[in-house]
């Protein structure tokens, strides 16, 4: 079975298709399928965006495709900027990090979560949504030079230091991302094809 990647991040193509690996789904990724066009993520939630990807690219070319969505959701800000995330200043991951930095002074409560939801479309009658969440909390000052997006400003439960100071590798054990992803494995792995 083939399916789509509707993504051009390199590291969730990589993540994802090591998985699939020594398996009878092969992941292509929409460079592979020549698909070069921005997709408007205009949904008022991870799972809308997620589906709208899936959808846009499933109208294209009738095979199933995986997407994803993805954000960090703080308590104190009644989960903001969730779907926001990458568009939050609208100027790019340092601006967001100084205005979450902001925001976030003299706030004692400092709990907040990464969430990625994935979906995998495979027409009308096949719909499927994995979630995962890694819980931590917004540190004072940035640490690290690692990650992307948030990661210099969060610190995973239990953990002293951010995101942005462990490996992709490590990273990738543990993240909302990572655990979406074996949900879907599981499901394509046990269902029959
Ligand atoms: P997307 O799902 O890749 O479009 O991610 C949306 C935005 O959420 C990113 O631009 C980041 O701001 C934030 N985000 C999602 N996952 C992570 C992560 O693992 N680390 C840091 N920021 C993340």
């Amino acid at each position: 079975m083939k399916a789509i990647l509707a993504s051009n991040n390199k590291n969730k193509i990589k993540e994802i298709k090591v998985l699939f690996e020594n398996t009878d789904i092969e992941i292509v990724s929409l460079k592979e399928v020549g698909f070069n066009e921005e997709i408007e993520e205009n949904g008022n939630t991870f799972s809308e965006n997620a589906l709208i990807k899936a959808k846009t690219i499933y109208d294209i070319y009738q095979i199933p495709v995986i997407s994803d969505d993805s954000g960090l959701e703080v308590e104190a800000l009644n989960g903001e900027p969730g779907v926001y995330s990458a568009r939050w200043s609208g100027q790019g991951d340092e601006a967001n990090n100084d205005k979450l930095l902001e925001v976030m002074k003299g706030v004692s409560n400092r709990k907040a979560n990464y969430t990625c939801v994935i979906c995998y479309y495979n027409g009308e009658s096949e719909i499927k949504f994995f979630e995962g969440k890694c819980y931590g909390k917004i540190g004072f000052e940035r640490y690290g030079k690692g990650g992307f997006g948030y990661d210099p400003l969060f610190i995973l439960e239990g953990k002293k230091d951010t995101f942005a100071t462990i490996s992709l590798e490590e990273k990738n054990k543990m993240s909302h991302r990572s655990i979406a992803i074996r949900k879907l494995a599981d499901y394509l792995l046990n269902k029959k094809i």
